[in-house]
This record gives structure tokens, C-alpha cells and sequence, in this order.
């Protein structure tokens, strides 16, 4: 039996008092590409931050690749994870953030390359080869030499996912990848984020509000309410066949 990419297991998060997350369970299976939606304050980014190791879990267990994220195994007992093993698990996934997160001293070459050379320890000329092609495929390879200063936002958002890329991560994450961008520009983001995912490949866990990109995207879609995953299926049964009044009530929203 294969085994999922992305295990959370009795996930549960506090802010203080607030919990934002209840107990979740749910995986990812390898090249599965899952959207969530739901309405906003409901979990979804704290769900992602979480596999992003930007936020640390309250409860529970992530894995990824069969390696646990947050805590690592010493003498048959699960304790809280060093720096060490989070950095290496981490290496494991790829993010893209709504702000692109680019380094605006770098140009776009040097963006691209710097995580491969400084964590992957991946050789200079070999690097920069890789990232290359990279820049070709999301069609900036003309960029190479500027700063992202003088790009578009969607350029500087399709630089961003050629820097996640490039790494080779067994599961992207992108939180809401389009929705700081001028709707003009929002086409061209999605259109790269289709292509990657229909290389089939990669697990992907895409947060939107891009429901029709949703729909046409993802194998699952899951639907966050209140911190808890309240119903998940295909697009086809989670917009035809809405089981909840919840879910219901989101989508009309769209229509
Ligand atoms: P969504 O992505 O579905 O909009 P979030 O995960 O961003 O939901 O937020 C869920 C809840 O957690 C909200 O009530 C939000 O205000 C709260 N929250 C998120 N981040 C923090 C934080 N760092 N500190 C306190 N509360 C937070």
C-alpha cells in the first residue's frame, strides 16, 4: 500500500486561549494535490503553517515522508524535534507565500540559486543550470539578471515558485499564491501552478480563493470550518453533491 506524503495526525493548535485547529487527522497521498477552502479565520493558514514549520504545533503529529516534523524518535520515545532534524525535514517541502518573500538584493538568478548552493550544497555552475531551465520554464529566463524590484508581481511570484522548485521538494504549499496580485496578473500565476501540477509528480496543498482554479486543479478538496476539516471529496461531489449546510452556504457564495 502506498503511503501518504503528509501525515497529520490529532493536529491541534492554540493561540492563548483560542484553539484554531481540533484534532485534525489527514493525509496527503504522494502526488495528490489538495485544495483548501473555507471561510476566513476557519484554519486554513495556520494548518499550512504548521507543515511550512512556521508554527509549532500545540498537539498531535506531522509527518513527512514517513519522518516525523516536529518531534524526532530517541530510545523508542517521540520528543520535540531539534532545530537540526526540523531543517532537515523541512528540505522536504516547498512554499510559496501570497508576498513572495524574494530577496531584493539578489537578482532573480541569485534568488533562484541560493538555496540549492547554501542548503543543498548543490555546486555553483550546477546550480545556476538548474535554475536556468527553471526561469525558462515559468518564462523569465530574460529576467535573470534584474532585481525583483523592477518585476511585475507576477513575475516576482513565478520567480518565487521557481526558487520552491528548484529544490525538488516532495510536497509545494502555496497560501493563497494569487490573491496580492492585480487581477490582471493573476492568470499567468495560476497558468504555471496548472502546468507544475499536471507534471503529476509533486504533492501539492494549494490554499485559494480561486475556486474555479480550485475545481480544475485539485484530486481533493478539502473544506476547513470552525478548526476542523468538516467535509472533503472530489471537486465533482463537494460542489454537486455539498453535503453539509456549511459547505452549502460557502459556496453560494461564489456563484
Ligand atoms: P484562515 O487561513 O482560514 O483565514 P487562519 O489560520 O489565518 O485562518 O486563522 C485562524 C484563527 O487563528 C483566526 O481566528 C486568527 O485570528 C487566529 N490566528 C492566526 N494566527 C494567529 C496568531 N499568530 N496569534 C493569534 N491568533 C492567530
Amino acid at each position: 500500500m502506498t503511503e501518504p506524503i503528509v501525515r497529520y495526525n490529532q493536529v491541534s493548535k492554540y493561540f492563548g486561549d483560542l484553539q484554531v485547529l481540533n484534532k485534525i487527522d489527514f493525509d496527503i497521498m504522494p502526488g495528490e494535490k489538495v485544495a483548501l477552502i473555507g471561510p476566513s479565520g476557519s484554519g486554513k493558514t495556520t494548518f499550512a503553517r504548521l507543515l511550512m514549520t512556521l508554527e509549532s504545533l500545540s498537539s498531535g503529529t506531522i509527518q513527512v515522508d514517513g519522518q516525523y516534523l516536529w518531534h524526532e524518535e530517541k530510545d523508542g520515545k517521540l520528543v520535540k524535534a531539534s532545530s537540526k532534524h526540523l531543517r532537515e525535514v523541512r528540505q522536504n517541502i516547498g512554499m510559496v507565500f501570497q508576498h513572495f518573500h524574494l530577496f531584493p538584493h539578489m537578482t532573480v538568478l541569485e534568488n533562484v540559486m541560493e538555496a540549492q548552493v547554501t542548503v543543498k550544497k548543490t555546486p555553483e555552475k550546477e546550480a545556476e543550470k538548474i535554475s536556468k531551465d527553471m526561469l525558462d520554464k515559468v518564462g523569465l529566463l530574460e529576467k535573470a539578471d534584474v532585481y525583483p524590484a523592477q518585476l511585475s508581481g507576477g513575475q516576482k511570484q513565478r520567480v518565487a515558485i521557481a526558487r520552491a522548485l528548484v529544490m525538488k521538494p516532495k510536497v509545494m504549499i502555496f497560501d493563497e499564491p494569487t490573491s496580492a496580485l492585480d487581477p490582471e496578473l493573476v492568470g499567468e500565476v495560476l497558468e504555471i501552478i496548472k502546468e507544475i501540477a499536471d507534471e503529476g509528480e509533486m504533492a501539492m496543498l494549494l490554499i485559494t480563493h480561486e475556486m474555479d482554479f480550485a475545481l480544475e486543479v485539485a484530486d481533493r478538496i478539502a473544506f476547513f470550518d470552525g478548526g476542523k476539516i468538516v467535509e472533503q471529496g472530489s471537486p465533482e461531489q463537494m460542489i454537486n453533491n455539498p453535503e453539509t449546510p456549511r459547505l452549502n452556504e460557502f459556496l453560494s457564495r461564489f456563484n
